[in-house]
């Protein structure tokens, strides 16, 4: 190689050294950069660093003016070495001022140098500066003298991860690495977490970058692969495919992705260059990582997560560590940064630490939500670049109401946070106050506040909140979490943890509601053009009546002596509820042939879903002991618009007068049969939507925990008269207004009541 007297090898020694001497930051990077230049033939090596204003800085020069140095700036994008920031690719060129992006920059003195050679300074493929050495000469670089530049600035990607270059940033310009960030994501689970990053998938820390023995490396990096590769296909031949969440079609793309011929080529050119097989592993996945981070079509930055998995696997088998998630030693204020989060792996951390999760992927939808909202844990999801953006210890925070993760915040912004957690935690003591006071309205109105629940982790919400019961305990939340299908026992013993910890209080138990997006990992999954309209809830249950035998006998036995209440999901017409209902009455005539204990009293209800019972109404209020509103499922079928697509599922408001009119006609309609009916969707728990429902004449709600306190303060204001009024005259005029929203706002406000 020409340009490199020693070799790599010995470049990569004597950085080795020069880091592990005392000495001034700026001294130390200064050094650097007249050994890379000597080492590269080079009359000019030069260190940009991205700051946290995504300007890049030069930072030590051998070569240019020394006087530009923390002078000169640029934006990704501008000049040759913006460009390299830019598209994290590295650059070569014989004549860099014949090349269209070439910006001159007067101060350096660079305008004598032809020859040019940059290569972006990448770690985790999050960017953090660009380093450059330039000739005189129409230097030809030869492509081992990029390998060896980009191996050299994995070694200066450490230097500026390890935040011993704050210092020489101006007040807001530090280099980016360890300076603050903010990253927006979609709030999932509501709340405000501060607290220090723990990653769920711990990065192996490679303490040595520098090999002694290129082929020894060489064979560690085989010797890694092949056994990453049979520990793939193990699984694949197991059909361990539940176990870690990992699903077939991962694994076979981690399959073809470890016999990729090209990846094995670029790491083992990485380490011809002189490094270790697990820095080796780290560069190539850092440059892939940057360059599929830019591209936006969807099935390649997917693919993204499988390279990474695969090359943590290699690295954790490379360093002798199991990947294991670090549930011991979990410091206080604990939030956890994940990629993806299966519930069952946030189960196993200890709660009591816990004060938030920043997750790459995971939809409003997913289960990860309904347990972390269980769990009263604030999470914001699709964060991209999340868990490389953050270095285990990092400060955090998650702001579960507005999706915003704040990394290293700066003090201010760490004081606002601050004083914004205690604004809540004085909100959340003034609704915990009203535990005891009953749910009354100004004029007299008795409202029923039940929770939402369906694990175990809900039940002392029951306690703390002063809920009058459970209205919906979603029964698949329990087979969801788990990796194998619960078994009968398992399941009555669920149900009566759930009877003795709800002492007197009614519990309404929700038959199995999977399918559409609620997938069991252990059942085959059917392929449905439109799932939500598909085979799901009482559906299945109809058509495999084994599974809701087996749960009402559950049920059946776990309420002996108590009044069992059970309501069946997505009922389409009476006839399946009557079908339904026939299940459930043979379960009780087996137990009674077996002579077992049976419930003192047996309720069943149906749930308002499917907008075809609307206009049944009378006939199910008359089949059923009460009914149920389902509102999130009622609404997205009454508008047609699937409530997990982000780009329809609040294009329409509940609070306009088609559903208004069709909820009011179902209670007019159930009032005269005389049944009961109760909403259970989101809807119940957001105040103003829940001062809409009872000023249109509901009188009993069920929401998740969070919800129950503010709802109970918006009660404790209300005057019902005036507002079912208002109700009726909006919903009577035939203006062109779409929403009662701006109409219920104005009575709030005038009438003082909080929502
Ligand atoms: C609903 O659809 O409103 C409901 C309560 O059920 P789920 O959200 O579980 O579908
Ligand atoms: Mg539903």
């Amino acid at each position: 190689m020409r340009g490199a007297p020693g070799g790599p090898r010995v470049l990569l020694r004597r950085l080795r050294e020069v880091m592990a001497e005392p000495a001034p930051a700026q001294a130390r990077l200064d050094r650097i950069v007249v050994l890379i230049a000597s080492n590269m033939v080079s009359e000019v090596c030069s260190l940009y660093v991205m700051r946290a204003d995504r300007t890049l800085e030069l930072y030590a020069t051998e070569g240019l003016n020394r006087e530009a140095v923390h002078l000169t700036t640029m934006q990704a994008g501008e000049g040759l070495v913006g460009l390299i920031a830019q598209t994290a690719e590295p650059l070569a060129l014989s004549d860099a001022q014949s090349h269209p992006a070439f910006s001159y920059r007067p101060e350096t003195g660079e305008e004598v140098y032809h020859g040019f050679m940059g290569v972006p300074v990448l770690r985790g493929g999050n960017m953090l500066g660009v380093l450059v050495v330039q000739n005189r000469t129409h230097r030809a670089y030869a492509e081992e003298e990029i390998e060896a530049l980009q191996t050299t600035a994995m070694v200066l990607a450490e230097l500026i991860a390890s935040g011993e270059l704050q210092s020489l940033g101006s007040p807001g310009a530090e280099p980016a690495a360890r300076g603050p960030v903010q990253l927006q994501g979609v709030a999932l689970a509501d709340g405000l977490g501060l607290g220090y990053a723990v990653l769920h998938e711990p990065r192996v820390v490679i303490r040595n970058l520098i090999a002694t023995d290129v082929e020894a490396e060489l064979a560690r990096l085989d010797d890694a692969l092949g056994e990453v590769r049979t520990s793939i296909d193990e699984m694949l031949e197991r059909g361990d495919i539940a176990h870690g969440g990992e699903h077939r079609d991962v694994l076979e793309t981690f399959r073809m992705f470890a016999h990729d011929p090209g990846w094995l080529r670029r790491m083992r050119d990485a380490v011809k260059t002189g490094i270790t097989a697990e820095a080796a592993v780290e560069r190539v996945q850092s440059d892939t990582r940057a360059r599929l981070m830019r591209v936006t079509e969807p099935y390649l930055r997917e693919r993204l997560h499988d390279l990474d998995d695969l090359a943590n696997r290699l690295l954790h088998k490379l360093a002798g560590q199991e990947m294991v998630a670090p549930r011991e030693n979990l410091p206080d204020n604990a939030i956890i940064v994940a990629r993806m989060l299966g519930p069952a792996a946030l189960l196993d951390y200890d709660r009591s630490r816990l004060r938030g999760l920043v997750l790459e992927e995971g939809g409003e939808t997913s289960h990860i939500a309904i347990v972390a909202r269980a769990l009263n844990i604030p999470v914001v999801s699709e964060v991209e670049g999340a868990a490389s953006a953050v270095e285990a210890g990092d400060a955090l925070i998650v702001d579960g109401g507005t999706g915003e993760v704040q990394i290293r915040p700066p003090p201010e912004v760490e004081a606002s946070y601050a004083e914004k957690a205690r604004m809540r935690a004085r909100r959340q003591a003034q609704y915990r106050s009203l535990r005891d006071r009953p749910a009354v309205t100004r004029d007299g109105v008795e409202i029923a506040l039940q929770l939402n629940a369906g694990l175990l982790v809900d039940l002392p919400h029951l306690q703390d909140t002063g809920a009058a019961g459970i209205g919906l305990f979603r029964t698949e939340l329990q087979f969801m979490i788990a990796e194998r299908m619960p078994s009968a026992k398992e399941q009555q013993q669920l149900y009566a943890a759930v009877f003795a910890a709800a002492g007197d209080a009614p519990i309404t138990f929700r038959s199995l509601d999977i399918g559409g997006d609620k997938l069991l990992p252990y059942m085959p999954r059917v392929e449905e053009e439109n799932p939500a309209l598909g085979w799901r809830a009482i559906r299945i249950a109809l058509d495999r009546p084994a599974l809701l035998r087996i749960q009402a006998r559950a049920l059946l036995k776990a309420a002996a002596g108590r009044h069992l209440r059970v309501m069946f999901p997505m009922v389409a017409s009476t006839a399946e509820f009557e079908r339904a209902k026939l299940l459930v009455e043979g379960e009780v005539n087996w137990l009674k042939r077996q002579q077992s204990p049976l419930p003192e009293k047996l309720s069943l209800g149906a749930m308002v879903e499917v907008p075809s019972l609307l206009f049944e109404i009378g006939e199910i209020a008359q089949a059923a002991d009460f009914l149920s509103v389902g509102s999130n499922d009622l609404m997205q079928f009454l508008f047609a618009a699937d409530r997990g697509n982000k780009l329809v599922a609040s294009r329409f408001d509940p609070l306009s007068r088609a559903p208004l009119r069709a909820l009011a006609s179902l209670l007019e309609a159930a009032g005269v049969e005389n049944c009961p009916v109760t909403v259970c969707g989101e809807m119940a728990g957001r105040p103003l939507e829940a001062m809409l429902l009872v000023g249109l004449g509901f009188r009993s709600l069920s929401m998740s925990a969070a919800s129950i306190g503010p709802i109970k303060a918006m009660l404790l204001e209300l005057d019902t008269r005036p507002l079912t009024e208002l109700i009726r005259r909006e919903m009577d005029t035939s203006g062109t207004h779409e929403s009662l929203r701006p109409a219920l706002a104005d009575f709030a406000e005038r009438h003082g009541i909080p929502v």
